[in-house]
């Protein structure tokens, strides 16, 4: 592939119309910026925050569950054959996922795929026989490649789409759930979209005697050979006591349940805004303020610095939410044809009415490098390290909170992925502080483990597994592993109820996944052992989302340079 070309995420694919899309991007965010308050500015432009989709500033809202059934077309599928209904529903679903995809900036969720779709068929009267089944199948899989090829958004992007599944609790939802993960598995190793999450439950999957146990050990087996699915654990302490249906991963990690104007759960609701705060950066500055100082004293100031900054970004969330409630519901017109949004999107006498619902989200990264400079150790060597680590995180959670109280509005606490920032806060904290944590390139996940520790699977699971109770916004553990587990599904499992008992909410697999071009060889190789071409597709994780290693900015290919088994 061309080297010239630079690719600012990794889903970009490069086009005509994405190059016109682009250089109107750069524009709208530059003239957002030039239009706030200076201190905003300023804390973007140098690095301490990062704005994400700063061109959607006041535009639109970030990510969204879709509430699928309220407002379903029902009619639009009067008088057709049952084949035709079939074909339509999965027409229908890409529809969706392009067209709202222009209309907000980030992930779409369906929260609950395989449920959702089984009673939309049976709604829609289409027999459960065998005809019908295959063409359900068939649509399935079609729609995976869909979501896999499309780089249609914005002349250049695919689609962040997530299917939540393994809750089924019929004949049908069952078998849409074992398609769902059968035929993602069957399709070829580039086929990495879109990323599915399977809903670990008792009584519903995880034990042996449970009625879906089979389908969550094949959610496993293909875990193995994909890395895909992604396991949102629904037993674990901040999620035990929702309903698992109520409960669903949006975009890569994003996580909304409480609500304090309804029902808990994510359906109809999603992310509204979320800025991420650059931790090292801040401990950087008491280093050099406080050189010599107690870890108490420099971790008071990192406080205050912290806080001085999220009173900040409060207002930008805050600014950024009202002016979005300025827009038009008609500038919504698909999430206000089909209802998406848990109101009556259709009805609404205004936006407030449906954006209450959403979260308002602190992000932020490099916990472990903040901790580093701070302490002289990494969180994870040493238990004071660690609880300082654990207290910093119930801190910015607190303040969180308090928001909620003070705005009356659904603020949260978010463990940023940071696919871009990771690099970009590190890069400008480069050129004011030179030392080993600036040196490599990357900042550390939110509350990671660093990916070169090479400490055990189950220490790091136990070990971040806290973090989850508290990053109620959403967060993801991963393990690395060396190579595909393949056959190994029990190895997978323990690792599953590991992360369970030490609080895991959401928890990936990841491992390096190389696939030969000349003969479609897959392993971990530079060079094709069975053919020898050196013709190589790399797949690797990056942030939430698998993609192709060439299309990564640098930041994360630094960071996958760096990365090693537990
Ligand atoms: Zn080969």
């Amino acid at each position: 592939m061309n080297n010239n070309i630079v690719y600012e995420n990794a889903a970009q694919r490069k086009t005509y119309v994405g190059e016109v899309y682009d250089q109107g991007e750069h524009k709208v965010k530059e003239d957002v910026l030039n239009n706030l308050p200076e201190e905003w500015a300023r804390l973007h432009r140098d690095g301490h925050i990062h704005i994400h989709d700063l061109d959607a500033y006041g535009l639109t809202y970030n990510c969204l569950t879709f509430d699928l059934l309220k407002g379903f077309p029902y009619s639009s599928f009067e008088g057709l054959s049952n084949s035709r209904k079939v074909l339509r529903l999965f027409e229908f679903y890409k529809s969706l996922v392009s067209k709202v995809g222009n209309e907000q900036s980030g992930g779409m969720g369906f929260g609950n795929f395989d449920l959702d779709t089984a009673t939309l068929l049976k709604n829609l009267g289409v027999p459960e026989d065998e005809t019908c089944l295959g063409l359900i199948r068939d649509s399935i899989a079609e729609f995976l490649q869909w979501c896999n090829d499309s780089h249609e958004r914005m002349g250049q992007v695919s689609y962040y789409v997530t299917l939540n599944i393994g809750l089924a609790d019929s004949d049908l939802s069952r078998y849409i759930c074992r398609a769902v993960i059968e035929e993602f598995a069957t399709l070829p190793p580039t086929v990495y979209k879109p990323n599915i999450v399977f809903k670990v439950k008792d009584k519903v999957n995880h034990g042996e005697q449970d009625p879906n146990h089979d389908l969550f050990l094949l959610a496993l087996s293909c875990t193995a050979k994909k890395m895909i699915p992604t396991y949102l654990l629904c037993d674990c302490e901040a999620d035990r006591t929702f309903d698992p249906r109520d409960l669903s991963i949006m975009g890569c990690r994003t996580r909304v349940v409480s609500d304090l104007f309804g029902a808990t759960g994510s359906r109809g609701r999603g992310n509204i805004d979320n800025i991420s705060i650059n931790l090292p950066r801040l401990a950087m500055e008491v280093d050099e303020e406080l050189p010599e100082a107690t870890v108490d004293l420099r971790v008071d100031l990192f406080k205050k610095k912290w806080t001085a900054v999220a009173d900040t970004v409060t207002e930008i969330l805050l600014d950024r939410y009202r002016k979005t409630l300025e827009r038009s519901v008609e500038l919504f017109p698909t999430v206000h044809k089909y209802n998406l949004w848990i109101e009556d999107f259709g009805n609404a006498e205004t936006m407030a009415e449906n954006l209450k619902h959403g979260t308002l989200s602190f992000g932020f990264i490099g916990l472990s490098e903040a901790i580093e400079v701070l302490t002289g150790k990494k969180y994870y060597m040493g238990s004071e390290e660690y609880s300082e680590a654990l207290d910093f995180v119930k801190y910015m959670r607190t303040y969180a909170n308090k928001c909620i109280e003070k705005y009356h509005l659904n603020f949260s606490l978010l463990a940023t992925s940071g696919e871009l920032i990771s690099g970009r806060f590190c890069e400008i904290d480069k050129t004011l502080y030179s030392n080993k944590i600036t040196e490599k390139g990357f900042y550390t996940n939110s509350f990671h483990i660093d990916v070169d520790s090479c400490i055990p699977a189950f220490e790091k699971i136990s070990k971040e597994g806290p973090f989850h109770t508290i990053c109620n916004g959403g967060c993801i553990t991963y393990v690395e592993l060396g190579e595909s587990p393949i056959g190994n599904v029990e190895g997978l499992s323990e690792y599953v109820d590991c992360a369970i008992k030490s609080g895991t909410h959401y928890l990936g697999f990841n491992f390096p996944l190389d696939i030969c071009r000349g003969c479609g060889n897959k392993g971990v190789f530079d060079s094709c052992p069975e053919c020898g071409s050196q013709e190589i597709t790399r797949i690797r994780r990056v942030s939430g989302y698998l993609e192709i290693l060439d299309y990564f900015v640098s930041g994360k290919k630094h960071e996958v340079s760096h990365r090693r088994k537990n």
